[in-house]
């Protein structure tokens, strides 16, 4: 076996068809969208079609879609954008978003506007009667996101949503891990605001999308020419939104392979390390979860030597979000979900997608085992433990 990927929430290897759509964007196809002569227009039909394309993709108007830089600027636009916008106020998230909104809210915080971090349950969920009771007279946005990129647990959008929309108050929705996974529809979700990204779906980097319902209103971060409805400035990156929008089209025509074939294959890796090892914590395990993602905390081992042994041996997989690698805090995602240190320092996330088959994820059981139990035979609190640890939650 050369190389398995199992990292697909960290990014996507860009799909055959997608760079086949970008590629004239690349050569012949050079103009500058705001121009006026032919170069221009060409580019600028092509930006509108995309456009059009990456709405209907989410059950939006084409004049709803604001293109960025990836799903971080799109979660600090939907963020700052309202902030600003109002002025001062109170903004609820919940305390598993990911970094783009925690630490944007953060900032915000610090700037001195209200921020509630809203807990979660054992297994990742937030409460919507905790989002209810946190809501106050000077709330000015609520932002919670359809599935965690750690866990892959799916909250409960839509109805946190229509509480949203039932008061008045904005709603932003970061569904950069859910899009292609399950369905994404802006008018379920009760969203105002919901954040994309195209290297989530096979698409290229550094490209987004804010999902800008009509009648809300944001202060640009980026100012300059009238780029985007003036909500984000700047020569748009043709190919890149021609080749994102190519990849929602794909992501949404092609979301049965996640629910059939990749579920699947989850599912038989999972069965396969539960039943060949002892002290496995399978987190948010039997709630909703995304059909590719598993979070697994492999009791007294360090998840970074298992990732060496999984590298050497070709396997690519993750010890949490791909942002939070390199620190040494446990992921404040499992800390949220009142995981121990020690688990969340054993805890392993394997990303699937749909190019993965029944025989990389045979191999990378039969790895995972050697790798775990080499490891556990040098672990001094397993060997005191007496190698029987029972872990549940
Ligand atoms: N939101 C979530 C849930 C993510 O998982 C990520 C990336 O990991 C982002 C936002 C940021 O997206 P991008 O990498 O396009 O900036």
């Amino acid at each position: 076996m050369s190389k398995v990927y199992l990292d697909h929430n960290a990014t996507t290897p860009l799909d055959p068809r997608v760079l086949a759509a970008m590629q004239p964007f690349l050569s012949e196809a050079f103009g500058n969208a705001s121009s006026h002569h032919y170069y221009g227009r060409q580019a600028r039909q092509a930006l509108e079609a995309s456009r059009a394309l990456a709405a209907k993709m989410i059950g939006a108007e084409p004049d709803e879609i604001v293109f960025t830089g990836g799903g971080t600027e799109s979660d600090n636009l939907a963020l700052r954008g309202i902030a600003h916008h109002k002025g001062s106020g109170h903004i609820i998230t919940s305390s598993v978003e990911h970094h783009a909104v925690l630490r944007t809210c953060n900032a915000l915080a610090e700037d001195g506007f209200s921020v509630t971090f809203l807990p979660v349950d054992r297994r990742g969920v937030v409460d919507p009667d905790e989002v209810k009771r946190a809501i106050r007279r000077d709330t000015i946005l609520i932002s919670i996101m359809l599935a965690n990129n750690e866990t892959g647990i799916i909250e409960p959008v839509p109805e946190i949503g229509l509480i949203a929309r039932e008061r008045g108050i904005p709603f932003h929705c970061d569904a950069v891990q859910a899009m292609g996974k399950i369905p994404v529809d802006v008018a379920s979700l009760h969203a105002d605001l919901l954040s994309l990204s195209a290297h989530k779906i096979y698409g290229p980097k550094g490209i987004g999308a804010l999902f800008v319902k009509r009648g809300t209103t944001l202060s640009p971060l980026i100012t300059g020419g009238h780029h985007e409805r003036g909500l984000r400035a700047g020569t748009e990156n043709v190919a890149a939104i021609v080749g994102f929008a190519r990849a929602l089209e794909l992501a949404v025509d092609e979301l049965d392979i996640y629910n059939t074939q990749v579920l699947h294959l989850r599912s038989k890796l999972e069965s396969n390390l539960l039943a060949g090892i002892e002290g496995i914590t399978l987190h948010s395990d039997g709630a909703e979860r995304l059909p590719h993602t598993s979070c697994m905390g492999f009791a007294s081992v360090e998840a970074e030597s298992i990732l060496l042994h999984l590298d050497l041996k070709g396997i690519a997989a993750s010890s949490g979000s791909a942002c939070t690698t390199g620190e040494s805090e446990p992921s404040h995602v499992l800390t949220a979900m009142g995981v121990s240190p020690e688990i969340a320092q054993g805890t392993i996330r394997f990303s699937l997608g749909r190019e993965n088959t029944e025989e990389e994820v045979d191999y990378t059981a039969e790895v995972l085992k050697t790798a775990v139990s080499q490891l556990r035979a040098i672990s001094f609190p397993w060997q005191e433990a007496g190698t029987r640890i029972s872990i549940t939650g």
